[in-house]
């Protein structure tokens, strides 16, 4: 029996029980199969699996989604993290309702023209939901094949020969089935190294459906996928402010929607600057919404400093936040200034106020807010009591 056959035999019997997958040799919704596989970017089955759920529930089809506002779906997504992926998921909804009369394209060189769909999802699309013949590649897979054909070269340079392989091994009938055992095997068998009790896991050989013809499994397969040693994460810092009205609410702001956290609702921070020094308190930029906030407010508000900051980790960064707490503020103060033109000398502070939102503290668990700002949530909650009821 051929390895490629090995691998379906053993998908039959031993695949993971997932809500977006079909019986084996079906073809799932390509709805279901786009929502999944980009919620599975960069996330692990188990966190992506409520939000897949919640998302069903409130848009069962791709039209229902499309129907939605973009602040609804950021809203359902918030906590998942990666935020471009939800904006881009809308549009390509969106798209495919305008532009593909609501037919899903089927072909890998369509799907790859949908905002948010690479190469890796429009393989996994095609071949899962509409059985075409793709390489689906993607981290878990180019360890999984490295290893098994004991590919010498540094990645980025292995791609090539990695994708030589899994094309051999790809199948005409079944690739989805395929890929998705691929995935299976990543996640239970052929796994990463992890460090345990001191030691570095090694992978499930014996019971690997490759394992008869994986060339590295008897030379420290946690060695596949070789790559280049690790650049230390970039370490950025910054200032937050929790600013909570007299009556109430809480002052956020929406980001732009391309970039980072893009159409999040944040606190109103600082920015994030590369290079900040540890230990130093990040300085207020002047002509910043954070700064005209504080110099509105500071004479009057009760003002708490908390010394332990938030930490978060970025794909590309780790982000220190330093948070202070204000209350008793006169969210009517600020309304009064916008209207009466008080501040018609300073065109800039009123350009900032007015991106002000305020927000219930009612309803703040239900606003679009990044782990980043649940996170300082959490820890101001701990010092100074519910913040979110
Ligand atoms: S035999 Fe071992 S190293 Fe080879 S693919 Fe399977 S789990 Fe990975």
């Amino acid at each position: 029996m051929d390895m490629t056959q090995h691998v379906l035999d053993w998908y039959d019997s031993h695949r993971r029980d997932l809500p977006w997958r079909m019986p084996p040799g079906q073809h799932a919704d390509p709805y279901k199969v786009m929502l999944s596989e980009i919620m599975l970017q960069q996330t692990t089955v188990e966190a992506v699996k409520p939000y897949f759920q919640r998302f069903l529930s409130l848009w069962p089809t791709l039209s229902d989604l499309a129907a939605a506002s973009q602040d609804e779906v950021m809203k359902a997504w918030a906590g998942l993290g990666y935020y471009s992926r939800a904006r881009n998921l809308y549009k390509a909804a969106q798209l495919i309702m305008t532009e593909y009369d609501g037919q899903f394209p089927d072909q890998e060189d369509e799907l790859l023209k949908l905002p948010g769909i690479g190469g890796y999802s429009a393989a996994a699309i095609a071949a899962i939901a509409f059985g075409r013949r793709a390489v689906v590649i993607d981290a878990n897979i180019e360890r999984i094949i490295a290893r098994y054909a004991a590919i010498p070269d540094l990645l980025p340079a292995a791609k090539p020969a990695i994708r030589a392989v899994l094309d051999d091994l790809t199948p005409n009938e079944r690739a989805g089935d395929f890929a998705q055992a691929l995935m299976d095997i990543g996640s239970r068998i052929c796994t990463p190294p992890r460090k345990k009790a001191g030691q570095l896991s090694q992978p499930q050989c014996l019971i690997c459906p490759l394992a008869s013809g994986c060339q590295g499994r008897h030379a420290d397969p946690s060695s596949w996928p070789r790559k280049p040693a690790k650049r230390a994460r970039a370490m950025r810092r910054g200032e937050v402010l929790i600013l909570v009205s007299d009556d109430n609410h809480v002052a956020l702001t929406r980001r732009p929607d391309q970039g980072l956290l893009g159409g999040m609702m944040l606190f109103p921070t600082t920015s994030w600057p590369d290079g900040s020094r540890r230990h130093v308190d990040y300085p207020i930029e002047a002509n910043s919404l954070l700064g005209a906030l504080l110099e509105m407010y500071q004479a009057t508000a009760n003002q708490h400093r908390l010394n332990q900051p938030v930490h978060h980790i970025f794909s590309h960064f780790e982000l220190e936040l330093k948070v202070t707490i204000m209350t008793g503020v006169r969210r009517q103060l600020m309304q009064d200034l916008l209207v009466q033109d008080l501040l018609v000398q300073d065109l800039l502070a009123q350009d900032l106020l007015a991106q002000v939102i305020w927000c219930p503290l009612t309803e703040l668990a239900g606003e679009a807010m990044p782990s980043v700002m649940r996170k300082v949530v959490t820890l101001a909650e701990a010092h100074r009591g519910r913040f979110m009821s």
